[in-house]
């Protein structure tokens, strides 16, 4: 039995299931339920939500958001192999957890949700930064889910929260602040994994705020700030050129100097900008 659930300890899970890690699926698992738990509570009040998922491997954090009082776990995970493992985990919380076997970059799983719904995981880099903006970037706001508690590298994390003028601040960064409120809730050593990755992770918590914090168009916005920060050292009026012929009008129109770095342009300027090119 495991320090939060009936169920038997992960490592014998892995043994049991020959759950041999594979680097193909960006697989590093956390293998203490204590830590699972405790990454699950930065999740908030899970008791009356439905949480999705994604990759849940053998199961830690979804034992940890079980014990933590998920009305329902959906979890999408790619690899089969993990299929009888998260079975045990299910019949041990019946009506409580459900997965998907696929891969979650082409599954849409919002049909077997009911709000208020939050997300958790613990993911391969590539596939949390696509998934982050893809679920920071619909069309429409407020989103279907209310919160994400999602690991990344250190470095990613620090992308996210990352103010303007610094190195770290990007598209990342513009995307989560402008429509969520972003902090790092977490930080873990390599060891905390097996295999351990090389570098160290952080847990990154966003809460979907009501409405955007600036009026902005998502796709546009999006085009804008992937085209700046392509390029980041060069002068705006350059790297936006093939944004709009116009650029330097639509700049000097959102009041930013048509010689700036992106680095060096706020959140609410990239909006305003935003709005110029939609005008046009
Ligand atoms: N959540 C588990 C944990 O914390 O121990 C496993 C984490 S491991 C870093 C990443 C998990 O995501 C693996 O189980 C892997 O098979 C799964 N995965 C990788 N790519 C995926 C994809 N595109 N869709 C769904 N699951 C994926």
């Amino acid at each position: 039995m495991s320090a939060i659930d009936s169920l038997p300890p992960l490592r014998e899970v892995i043994a049991t299931h020959q759950l041999s890690a594979r680097k193909s699926l960006g697989q590093n698992f956390l293998l203490d339920l204590n830590l699972t738990a405790k990454i699950a509570r930065q999740a908030g009040d899970l008791t009356g939500c439905d949480v999705l998922e994604i990759g849940p491997g053998p199961g830690g954090l979804t034992r940890g958001l079980l014990a933590e009082g998920a009305r329902r776990v959906l979890a999408v995970e790619k690899d089969s192999r993990c299929l009888p493992a998260l079975q045990e985990i299910a019949d041990a919380y019946p009506g409580r957890f459900d997965v998907i076997n696929g891969d979650a970059l082409e599954i849409d799983p919002l049909a077997y949700l009911t709000p208020p719904i939050r997300i958790a995981a613990n993911l391969p880099y590539n596939v949390g930064t696509e998934l982050l903006v893809r679920w920071l970037t619909p069309k429409e706001w407020p989103p279907f889910w209310q919160s994400l508690t999602l690991m990344f590298q250190r470095e990613v994390a620090e992308r996210i929260v990352a103010l303007p003028g610094s190195k770290a601040y990007g598209r990342l960064a513009i995307l989560a602040q402008w429509r969520a409120d972003a902090r790092i809730v977490l930080s873990l050593p390599p060891g905390a994994f097996t295999p351990p990755p090389k570098v160290s992770s952080a847990v990154v918590h966003l809460d979907a705020l009501p409405e955007p914090r600036f009026p902005a168009d998502a796709a546009i916005l999006s085009r804008v700030v992937a085209t700046a920060f392509n390029q980041r050292r060069k002068m705006l009026r350059s790297s936006l050129k093939g944004v709009s012929p116009a650029i330097e009008d639509h700049l000097n129109a959102a009041g930013i100097p048509p010689t700036e770095r992106a680095e060096q342009v706020s959140l609410e300027a990239f909006c305003a900008l935003a709005r110029e090119l939609a005008k046009a």
